[in-house]
């Protein structure tokens, strides 16, 4: 292997102040010490299980709060921080990187890369950002603009910055780069969006681009990209594909799962969802569309094509594969097989043979309904007749949030359990009518959540909305054990050699169970959203739990209405650090209620507001809430002041007037019409909500 160096830089590594004295290098990253967690999902293999076992079951009532660090901002949150010999390094909304002491929590430097505050409006589920990787004493972000940076771990001062994406094209970054060898591989999302895939390799030491694998073919009669990509989109993928996908971007795109497997030298990819979401309007005459909604393998060094599974063929309900690919080893047939496990969006879990790509089993790890099985044969799905939403409108189960989304699950080798952060949650599906293409803005084909304005089917919807943490064994594909969380979407979870799994809430508490038998050992509030990923190290030899959380993310821009929104509990996103004994608390948390103020009257007629409906479906649901609903992350259109005005909301809404706080102008996307039907629209939803408070305040009385 390129790169590495003698064992003997393994000894002595650390001096009696916790100083660093060894280099993170390619032995360590594949060994990596008890104390730390050095790389995304602590090792290569992504089991997130931790060692450490001074935390116990015995004696997890001991453990308290012994810091808290504040991030800067209150956007998303879902981290998962790396400890590297008593630092760690961890990443807030924006791309933020805060490097800090491990055992006390003291802020030793802070790195933004001041992404512009535009970006946000690229971003499908808000400014997040998934955290770093470390080699040879830097440290790696892929910032939100798409910019991949190393940054000297010391210092915390910039080495190097290099544009990973075509400037001006809707790509983000908000995954965790990943390095192996001297090279540092990053993705991207955007799916949504309508971009084209793909991964790139970069020297760690220059930023020097090294190779770059696109997930799906551009327009054939457009010259090769020459890329690693070329022959396998031409020889394999090509003919997989129908119509102009390539107009639309075609999607796939490598967000979340990069995992560099040490037994092969291979790099595995999840790849994303199809571009637009309505394979109809991409590849209209069918075809699997390779390598959407796959798991690829690549050679690390050269990104050449080794093999690859795919999930789901022909996706047309965002069931990305993106997420976690856990490394494992497993008996099957009575044959010793290096395999690898990962829990999609469509709802089944998958075990995989990793040398060869081979489908091994597959089985539903929730809720199930747009496909019966996964032939044993075949490893395709055999498909729900219907479920495609050419004949209607359907209910899909597993939801658009997926039955298990970017959350991390973990895997412990003690109890042979991978421990899911699964929902069960079901959407209807239907074809958009209206859809038009439009470069740069959402073009998911389908159209955005419109809930009916009536409560009782509303709470219908968030009490069938479910979140659970479920133990599965990946090998029998059968669930262990379960039980059922908070609310309609996830925390994170890691597991410990103290049979302990740690697994945060979205309604603001940290909890711990018994590994084996699923028992709840112990529960904290935090306060705020708790979904970055926890991690375990020691130092000193003290034992640290600790897990990111903060408000923001998906569910609290678009979907609030899913979670009782006034008793989301709102503040900036922090870092909390647990040990036996513990002695720090938090202070209160901020009072957040949101009360509507007296809209202007309405001199709108029906069609108009429903007019507004549409275009609020379109462009604005994503960041202020399906219905007009707010969690308070961003501006609450219903109490905005420029409703009165309708020149105030004209600068703000086409002309940017509010564009250095994040808000873009959207004159080339809505017309002047359009925005005044959008301002009727708002303000009817600010009537109803006026109405329904007052209402609650008369049945109170
Ligand atoms: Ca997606």
């Amino acid at each position: 292997m390129i790169g590495c160096l003698q064992p003997d830089e393994l000894s002595e590594r650390i001096d009696e102040t916790g100083k660093v004295n060894k280099p993170v290098n390619q032995i360590r990253l594949e060994n990596v010490e008890a104390e730390n967690w050095l790389t995304h999902g602590r090792t290569y293999s992504e089991w997130r299980h931790s060692p450490l076992q001074q935390i116990n079951t015995s004696n997890i009532n001991q453990l308290e709060l012994v810091w808290w660090y504040e991030l800067k901002s209150d956007r998303g949150v879902e981290s998962t921080p790396i400890v590297v010999d008593g630092t760690m390094y961890v990443t807030g909304p924006w791309s933020v990187v805060s490097a800090l002491n491990a055992a006390t929590g003291e802020e030793l430097w802070v790195y933004d890369p001041e992404v512009p505050k535009e970006t946000a409006s690229f971003a499908c589920c808000d400014v997040v950002n998934r955290g770093v990787s470390f080699w040879q004493g830097k440290v790696y972000l892929g910032s939100l603009d798409g910019r991949l940076i190393a940054i000297d771990a010391q210092s915390g001062k910039e080495v190097w910055s290099t544009l990973t994406i075509e400037p001006g094209q809707p790509y983000t970054i908000t995954g965790a780069p990943r390095v192996a060898n001297g090279l540092v591989f990053i993705g991207n999302g955007g799916a949504e969006y309508g971009v084209r895939g793909y991964v790139s390799a970069y020297e760690a030491d220059s930023g020097a681009l090294r190779w770059r694998f696109y997930t799906v073919p551009g327009n054939p009669s457009a010259p090769p990209d020459d890329a690693a990509s070329d022959q396998v989109l031409r020889e394999v993928a090509l003919e997989t594909w129908t119509g102009e996908w390539w107009r639309y971007g075609g999607g796939g795109t490598v967000w979340d799962a990069i995992v560099y497997d040490p037994d092969t030298g291979y790099l595995l990819i999840g790849v994303g969802n199809g571009s637009p979401h309505d394979r109809n309007i991409r590849s209209p005459g069918g075809g699997d569309n390779l390598f959407l909604s796959s798991i690829v393998a690549l050679m690390a060094d050269t990104g050449e094509y080794v093999w690859h599974y795919q999930t789901t063929p022909g996706d047309t309900w965002d069931f990305t594969a993106a997420q976690q690919i856990i490394l494992g080893e497993a008996e099957v047939n009575g044959n010793r097989r290096k395999v690898l496990w990962q829990a999609p969006k469509n709802g089944f879990f998958y075990m995989l043979d990793r040398t060869t790509g081979e489908f091994l089993s597959a089985e539903p790890y929730t809720t199930v309904n747009w496909a019966k099985r996964i032939d044993p044969e075949t490893g395709r799905p055999v498909e729900t007749q219907g479920s495609r939403y050419d004949s209607g409108t359907v209910l899909i189960q597993p939801a658009v949030f997926g039955g298990h989304n970017w959350q991390p699950m973990s895997y412990n080798p003690e109890t042979g359990l991978v421990y899911i952060p699964a929902l069960d949650t079901a959407v209807p599906w239907s074809v958009d009518p209206m859809f038009k293409h439009q470069p740069g803005w959402w073009n998911t084909g389908v159209p955005g959540p419109r809930f009916p304005p009536n409560e009782e089917v509303i709470a219908e919807i968030k009490a069938s909305s479910k979140s659970y943490l479920r133990a599965w064994n990946p090998v029998t594909q059968e669930e262990a054990w379960s039980v059922e969380l908070k609310g309609p979407w996830n925390g994170s979870n890691m597991n410990t050699s103290g049979n302990l799994v740690f697994q945060g809430t979205a309604d603001g508490r940290f909890e711990a169970y018994n590994a084996t038998t699923g028992e709840k050992l112990w529960e904290r509030k935090t306060g705020v959203a708790t979904l970055g990923g926890p991690v375990s190290y020691s130092v000193a030899g003290e034992q640290y739990i600790a897990v990111p959380g903060g408000f923001g993310s998906m569910l609290f821009l678009a979907l609030p209405i899913l979670m009782d929104a006034k008793a989301i509990p709102k503040q900036r996103g922090r870092v909390f650090v647990y040990k036996l004994g513990g002695q720090a608390s938090l202070p209160p948390p901020l009072d957040f209620q949101k009360l509507i103020p007296a809209p202007p009257q309405l001199e709108a007629d029906a069609e108009q507001v429903a007019r507004g409906a549409d275009v609020y479906q379109y462009y604005c649901w994503q960041c202020h809430g399906a219905n007009a609903i707010s969690a308070g992350v961003l501006p609450e259109l219903r109490a905005s002041a420029a409703l009165h005005s309708e020149e105030a909301w004209h600068a703000i809404v086409l002309g940017g007037a509010l564009s250095a706080q994040g808000m873009p102008k959207f004159e080339q996307w809505i017309s002047e019409t359009d925005a005044e039907s959008l301002r009727a629209y708002v303000t009817t939803e600010a009537r109803r909500a006026l109405d329904s408070d007052a209402q609650q305040q008369t049945q109170k009385h």
